[in-house]
């Protein structure tokens, strides 16, 4: 690597610093599982300091106008396309997905303050038609206030930006928890953004330990709005906790996303679409392809070109020149993936197709196709966030339908379709957020991304994702 990776202090009214007790933790490369530095641990007394910083920056951030906060983004854009292969190779480092696709998020993440800076010049209110020509009746669009915001580690920098994107355009200062296991890509976002000109206090950044932090910041008076963006268990937790303190949320959470293949699409373009998206991130993304349902009279075809594809997959470093497809981002979420597929063959499933042997050390995972896996199998209900999909045979619409409805999650959906009629039923039918049909690209800057049911609420991309940062103030006037 020609970057050296950096230790990662926490960010508190503008400067980098350590927690007030010292206390430092490990950061490991995923591809090799040894330690290549540390991030440092906020305490109590550090969260209070970042919380009045964001207070105190408020104001000020607020009345600086939108013009302005637009300029600052917009030059943090242009910073991040700049450094790119620099924070690409920081990414794959801590992260583990190959070059490519770190140096895609990076671009994606320039590309979100592009959108966001643009967006906030356009949070437009309303004049609302007054009964008596002496009155003007207003809604006005203003910041909710400081922010809460919690990360993961699959899209260290662009789930960040998912978040600061709008917040900052709007006017509301954050306080950001980036992922423990990918300290420094965040770091390097805020890095920019101070580059670009961002005043101090208006972003702090915090690391420890999440759960604590949490807790202290999401009842805190000055916090008035909590986003996080990871798993359903914790999502809830968390959206428990908000409700509680009557704060508003935006989570966006887990999937198990099914896929519908019918018996009138394009077999190869599904399959070849299917094991492209399956293994980007090393299956570590929330709209990643999980239940591959496909229609009987293609099933074996489609089976053999998904199998084909897979077995091409070039497992490695990310680091690697060559390499399609990188490690899991760390132990825990190895042994995680590897139990539940474990767990389904003990339980009668086979493996269909799984990539070539993994190199070692780290914490590596073949791409693996499961079939004939049970309904009651945890692999078919939890979300394996992994290299791995499970196919399987239906005969009706209708029967896909109700298999892709059949979990809790409600994030996206794929589909694959010549026909118009089942195009249709399917956007009429499926309970997800997001649907894409013949093809799997979702996540632009310009579309919506967001879930239902148990998968979150609210979105974070499109022209919407700016509304659950402002509040609608009413003001009625009358001239005397
Ligand atoms: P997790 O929910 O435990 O952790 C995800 C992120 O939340 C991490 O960055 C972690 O630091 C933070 N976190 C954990 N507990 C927290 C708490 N009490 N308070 C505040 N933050 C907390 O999930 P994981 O085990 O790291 O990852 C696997 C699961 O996460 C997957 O099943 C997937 O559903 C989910 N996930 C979803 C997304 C997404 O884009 N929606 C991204 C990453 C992970």
């Amino acid at each position: 690597m020609s970057v050296i990776y950096p230790d990662t202090q926490l960010l508190i009214n503008g400067s980098w610093r350590d927690g007030a007790m010292k206390r430092r933790s490990a950061v490991y490369d995923p591809a090799t599982a040894s330690v290549i530095g540390h991030y440092a641990m906020a305490e109590p007394a550090d969260l209070e300091e970042a919380i009045q910083s964001a207070g105190t920056a408020f104001a000020p951030w607020r009345d600086a106008g939108a013009y302005a906060r637009s300029g600052i983004l917009r030059r943090a854009g242009v910073l991040l396309r700049e450094r790119a292969d620099q924070l690409a190779e920081l990414i794959t480092t801590e992260m583990g997905k190959p070059l490519i696709e770190a140096r895609a998020e990076v671009m994606s993440s320039a590309d979100l303050l592009d959108w966001f800076a643009g967006e906030g010049r356009r949070a437009y209110g309303q004049v609302i038609p007054a009964r008596t020509p002496n009155v003007t009746q207003m809604v006005l669009k203003q910041p909710v206030g400081p922010v809460a915001a919690f990360t993961p580690w699959n899209f260290p920098m662009s789930q960040l930006v998912r978040k600061l994107g709008p917040a900052l355009s709007v006017g509301c200062t954050v306080i950001a928890k980036p992922p423990e296991d990918t300290p420094a890509s965040p770091a390097a976002l805020a890095r920019a953004l101070l580059d670009a000109g961002l005043p101090a206090g208006v972003l702090n950044i915090v690391f420890g330990e999440p759960a604590q932090i949490a807790d202290y910041l999401i009842p805190h008076p000055v916090i008035r709005k909590v986003s996080f963006t990871g798993s359903v268990p914790v999502g809830k937790q968390l959206a428990a906790l908000a409700g509680k303190h009557m704060k508003r949320i935006t989570m966006e959470l887990g999937g198990h996303n099914p896929v519908i293949v019918c018996d009138d699409a394009n077999v190869e373009t599904a399959a070849a679409a299917v094991a492209g998206f399956k293994v980007r991130n090393a299956g570590q993304v929330c709209i990643s392809p999980t239940r591959v349902l496909v229609q009987k009279g293609i099933y074996e075809r489609f089976a053999a070109a998904l199998a084909e594809h897979v077995g091409k997959v070039r497992v490695g470093s990310g680091l690697k020149p060559g390499t399609s497809m990188g490690p899991l981002v760390s132990e825990r979420r190895l042994k995680a993936v590897s139990g539940m597929i474990e767990e389904a063959i003990q339980e009668g499933a086979h493996i269909l197709a799984s990539g070539e042997a993994t190199p070692q050390p780290g914490f590596f995972h073949a791409p693996t196709i499961l079939t004939g896996v049970s309904l009651s199998s945890r692999i078919q209900n939890d979300e394996p966030f992994g290299p791995v999909a499970i196919l399987s045979p239906f005969d009706t619409i209708d029967e896909a339908i109700t298999e892709a409805n059949r979990l809790p999650y409600g994030l996206a959906a794929y589909a694959f379709t010549s026909s118009i009629r089942n195009s249709q039923r399917l956007q009429t039918e499926l309970e997800v957020g997001m649907l894409a049909i013949n093809h799997t690209l979702l996540g632009l800057p310009e579309l919506p991304l967001g879930g239902v049911k148990d998968s979150g609420f609210g979105s974070e991309g499109g022209s919407e994702a700016i509304d659950s940062y402002l509040i609608s103030k009413l003001v009625t006037q009358a001239a005397i």
